[in-house]
């Protein structure tokens, strides 16, 4: 499948959770800024120390940044792709589009109530990135990945401080997208809340009657 798919939610909705398995079982490639960025702040390149600060801070990265790291991706990619935490504000949106053709927009709909407990108690791999939750979707071996045996830690922004302004500059920046794609007309809103197999299988669907 060579669709280009944004996933769009709210921080804690499930993107990196359903786009590990959507890439996993029918095998699209992701591109995460989210992961990229940290990837570059862990290697201390001149573009992780740029966004170093507005990413603890739970603000966006100037969208210069980002551009240069998505850019750089979608040129090397063959087949179907999923943008995971991109595009975030309407700017980033309309580059995309003069970038590539975006064939559908996926938004995880999840009640605000929920994410901050999803956010506070998620774990993430440090070698694969893979995502867990200590209640909801725990490792099988406590601090290890079910993937590949790599140390899990908490993301340093997954503190309910820093999750609450996310939230807000999600709500102030982000959401307005979900108008901009139902009026391209291939925003797919699904129900987020649930089991992690039937959102997953609730997405299959969806994309498959594209
Ligand atoms: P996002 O990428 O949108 O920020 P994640 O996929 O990282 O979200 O999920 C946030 C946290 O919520 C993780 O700890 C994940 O394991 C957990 N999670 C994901 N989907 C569900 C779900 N359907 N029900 C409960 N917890 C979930
Ligand atoms: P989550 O899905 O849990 O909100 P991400 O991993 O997508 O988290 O993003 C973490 C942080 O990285 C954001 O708070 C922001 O600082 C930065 N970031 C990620 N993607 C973008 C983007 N497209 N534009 C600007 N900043 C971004
Ligand atoms: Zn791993």
């Amino acid at each position: 499948m060579d669709l280009k798919i944004v996933i769009l939610g709210p921080p804690g909705s499930g993107k990196g959770t359903q786009t590990e398995r959507l890439c996993a079982e029918l095998g699209f490639t992701k591109i995460s800024t989210g992961d990229l960025l940290r990837e570059a702040v862990r290697a201390g390149t001149p573009l992780g120390i740029k966004a170093k600060g507005f990413m603890d801070a739970g603000k966006l990265t100037p969208n210069d940044l980002v551009m240069e790291l998505i850019r750089e991706k979608l040129k090397n990619i063959k087949g179907g792709v999923i943008l995971d935490g991109f595009p975030r504000n309407l700017e980033q949106a309309e580059m995309l589009d003069k970038i590539t053709k975006v064939d559908m927009a996926i938004d995880l709909v999840v009640n605000e109530d929920k994410l901050v407990k999803r956010l506070t108690m998620r774990r993430i791999c440090k070698d694969c990135n893979s995502v867990f939750h200590l209640e909801f979707n725990p490792p099988k071996a406590a601090g290890k990945c079910d993937k590949c045996g790599g140390e899990l830690y908490q993301r340093s922004d997954d503190t309910e401080k820093t999750v609450r302004e996310r939230l807000r500059v999600y709500k102030e920046s982000t959401l307005p997208l979900t108008e901009y794609y139902a009026k391209k007309g291939i925003l797919k809103r699904i129900e987020g809340e649930g089991d992690i197999s039937e959102i997953y299988r609730r997405i299959v669907k969806a994309i498959n009657a594209k």
